[in-house]
């Protein structure tokens, strides 16, 4: 069984995906993560943003390891555990331009395919999951969404928790600049009727989950 949620940041879909896995019990694919590493590379090495040749020489050389545990996301990149640090405001800022190269997107995708393949069953969780990756695979297609407001308050309070130093304001416009670039990326792509669309904003996390699960069971039949 393969189920996508795509959908903008602080959307609550990585969260909720993570718990559908485990309620489940199947893993949990988280593409942004594949993204935020590359962009954490980029950085760690001194690649300018707009040096697209030198990047795309990056993701096609990284050796990208997940785990994807459905309570958890390892993330190595040549052998470096960077789980934590991908999830950053700095590597935040850098990832959507630099997933928004064709042929960074080619390699992350193909990535995500075979890791799809060797997992078999699995909850993935991205922007274009639904609608490109396993578009012709998915059993059920999830698009899940919240006000910005609402999205900017939720991310604001995972980065105070990480321990970053940053304003509502920042996450706010660092949101609203990436939901810019994304939706050039996934917004189009999606096809009316092909999936199943949910608002979070005033949704618990508990709620979201259920709504998910409930469908699920309901598309299975179980
Ligand atoms: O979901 P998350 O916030 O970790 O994703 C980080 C960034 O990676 C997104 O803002 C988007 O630019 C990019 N991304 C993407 N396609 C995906 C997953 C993430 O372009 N499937």
């Amino acid at each position: 069984m393969i189920i996508t949620i795509d959908g903008p940041a602080g959307s609550g879909k990585s969260t909720a995906a993570r718990k559908l896995a485990a309620h489940l019990e199947i893993p949990y694919l988280d593409t942004g993560a594949m993204y935020r590493a590359i962009a954490h590379l980029a950085l760690e090495k001194g690649i300018a943003i707009d040096d697209h040749p030198g990047l795309v020489r990056l993701a096609k050389d990284a050796d990208l390891w997940l785990d994807c545990g459905p309570t958890h996301t390892r993330v190595k990149a040549n052998g470096h555990d960077i789980s934590e640090a991908i999830r950053s405001m700095a590597v935040s800022q850098v990832t959507s331009p630099i997933a928004r190269i064709p042929d960074i997107r080619e390699i992350l995708v193909g990535k995500q395919r075979a890791i799809g393949r060797k997992l078999g069953s699995f909850v993935t969780e991205g922007r274009d999951q639904g609608s490109v990756v396993f578009k012709d695979l998915a059993d059920v297609r999830f698009v899940v969404d919240a006000d910005l407001e609402k999205r900017a308050q939720r991310r604001y309070q995972e980065l105070i928790a990480d321990g970053e130093d940053v304003s509502l304001e920042e996450v706010r416009e660092n949101l609203s600049t990436r939901d810019g670039n994304d939706c050039k990326q996934w917004a189009p792509l999606l096809e009316p009727g092909q999936s199943i669309k949910i608002d979070t904003t005033n949704m618990t996390l508990a709620e979201v989950v259920d709504c998910l699960e409930g469908h699920v069971r309901e598309s299975v039949g179980a």
